[in-house]
C-alpha cells in the first residue's frame, strides 16, 4: 500500500496514507542508510504488521527541494500582496524562474486584494500573467480564499513562498488556526546569526499537503547558467528551439525567436525585461569566475 512521509523526528516517520490515515512507522534499517535517507514527501510503500507500520520502498522521486529538505513537491504558492508591500513583478518572475528549474509549478497568490482600487494597475498585472497561462488566485480580507484554495491543493504537495509581510501567516491561519508558519528565528539579540528551525512538517488541508516551512527564500541564481535560465521562463519553451542561433540567449542576437514572439505580443514584455535583468546577473559573476 502506498502513502506520503509526512513528518520525521529521528526514526519515527509520521505516514498519510492513500486513503487518507495516519500513521507512525518504522523504516527498514537500509532506508534510513546514504542517499536513500527518507525525507518529507517521500511516496513509499508500507505494511502494517502487528499494529505497527513499516516503511519497506521509496519510490523515485520526480524533485527534491533542499530548503525545506521536501521531496515531490508538485506546486510552489507564490504569495504576493496587491500593496503594502506593493505588487513586484520582478520579485514573482525570479521566484517562478527558481521554482521551474527545480522542476516544480508555480502558483501565484496575490492578497490584500480589498486595498486595490478600480483602475489599480496590478489588475493589468493580474491579466498579463493570466494570459501567460499562469494560476493566478486572488484574496482579500474576506474568506473566499478558503474556497479557491480547495481545487488548488488536493491531491498535491504545495510549499508557500514569498517575501514577509504579504500575509502568509494570515492565509494559513485563515485556512486551520492550528497551523503556523514555521520561518526561521534569527536572534538578533545575539547577532551571531544564529536560528533554530523546527523540523518542517507537511500539513492535510483539503485533501492535499502543504509544508508549513516556505521556500525559495535565498533567491539563488548562482548555479544557473543562461540556457538554464532561458528554460526556467515557462512561455521562452516553444520558440527555444527556433532562434538562428542554437546558443541563442535571446538578448541581442539577431533571428532571435523569443524576441519576437515579445514583439508579437506573444510572449509576456514584464517577463521577458526580468529575464534579462535576471541574465545581466548571471553573465556578471561569468566575467569574474570564467
Ligand atoms: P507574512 O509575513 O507573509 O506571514 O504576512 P502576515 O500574514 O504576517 O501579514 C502581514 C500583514 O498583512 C498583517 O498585518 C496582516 O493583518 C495583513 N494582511 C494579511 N492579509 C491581508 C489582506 O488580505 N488584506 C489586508 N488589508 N491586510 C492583510
Ligand atoms: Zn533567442
Amino acid at each position: 500500500m502506498k502513502a506520503k512521509i509526512i513528518k520525521i523526528v529521528s526514526n519515527q516517520y509520521t505516514i498519510y496514507t492513500e486513503d487518507n490515515k495516519e500513521y507512525v512507522a518504522s523504516a527498514r534499517g537500509i532506508l534510513r542508510l546514504g542517499d536513500k535517507k527518507p525525507v518529507v514527501g517521500d511516496e513509499v510503500d508500507y505494511q502494517i504488521d502487528s499494529d505497527r507500520a513499516m516503511i519497506g520502498n521509496i519510490y523515485p522521486r520526480k524533485n527534491q527541494m533542499i530548503r525545506p529538505k521536501i521531496a515531490n513537491v508538485d506546486q510552489a504558492i507564490v504569495v504576493m500582496s496587491a500593496h503594502e508591500p506593493d505588487f513586484s513583478t520582478s520579485l514573482v518572475d525570479r521566484l517562478c524562474f527558481l521554482i521551474s528549474h527545480a522542476n516544480i509549478e508555480p502558483v501565484i497568490l496575490v492578497t490584500k486584494m480589498d486595498l486595490v482600487s478600480e483602475n489599480d494597475e496590478i489588475l493589468n498585472i493580474i491579466d498579463d500573467y493570466r494570459k501567460s497561462n499562469f494560476k493566478v488566485i486572488t484574496t482579500g480580507a474576506d474568506d473566499s480564499i478558503v474556497e479557491a484554495l480547495k481545487p488548488v491543493l488536493k491531491d498535491k504537495i504545495s510549499v508557500l513562498t514569498g517575501q514577509s509581510g504579504v500575509g502568509k501567516s494570515s492565509l494559513l491561519n485563515r485556512i486551520n488556526p492550528e497551523l503556523q508558519l514555521n520561518t526561521q528565528i534569527i536572534s538578533k539579540a545575539l547577532n551571531r546569526g544564529k536560528h533554530t528551525t523546527r523540523h518542517t512538517e507537511l500539513h492535510e488541508i483539503f485533501q492535499g499537503l502543504i509544508a508549513d516551512t516556505p521556500g525559495f527564500s535565498a533567491l539563488d541564481f548562482s548555479k544557473m547558467d543562461a540556457h538554464e535560465l532561458a528554460l526556467s521562463v515557462l512561455e521562452f519553451r516553444p520558440y527555444l528551439q527556433k532562434c538562428k542561433f542554437n546558443d541563442c540567449i535571446h538578448e541581442n542576437e539577431p533571428g532571435c525567436a523569443v524576441k519576437e514572439a515579445v514583439l508579437a505580443g506573444k510572449v509576456s514584455k514584464i517577463r521577458y525585461t526580468n529575464y534579462l535583468d535576471v541574465l545581466k546577473t548571471i553573465k556578471s559573476k561569468r566575467k569574474y569566475w570564467g
